[in-house]
């Protein structure tokens, strides 16, 4: 799925985040980062995001505290502890917090 870039390409789009991924905002390599429509992305997001649009990749990520505690019993008992903590806020992408738009 990965179309041949233009080394000059690969470089713009990596800074247009300033080497951050698009969608969660880790730092990226220069040498190991992946191209998702013209978004630079890091390894996860772009294995966890595949062939997904956007707004599918969006709800992956929303339902991934319901797929712990359903699949996860380490994550259940930390819940219980309080070692752990639910954000369950809309998921914003790294590139939209840096557009700055403030919605509502
Ligand atoms: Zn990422």
């Amino acid at each position: 799925m990965r179309k041949r870039l233009a080394p000059s390409d690969r470089q713009l789009i990596y800074n247009r985040y300033n080497g951050h991924c698009a969608y969660c905002g880790q730092v990226i390599t220069r040498k190991n980062f992946h191209v998702d429509h013209m978004l630079p992305s890091c390894g996860s997001c772009a294995r966890y995001k595949s062939t997904h649009d956007l707004e599918t990749f969006r709800r992956m990520l929303s339902k991934i505290p319901e797929r712990l505690q359903r699949d996860s019993s380490t994550y259940k008992i930390a819940l219980r502890f309080g070692m752990v903590k639910e954000y369950r806020e809309p998921v914003r992408f790294y590139f939209e917090k840096m557009e700055g738009s403030s919605h509502g």
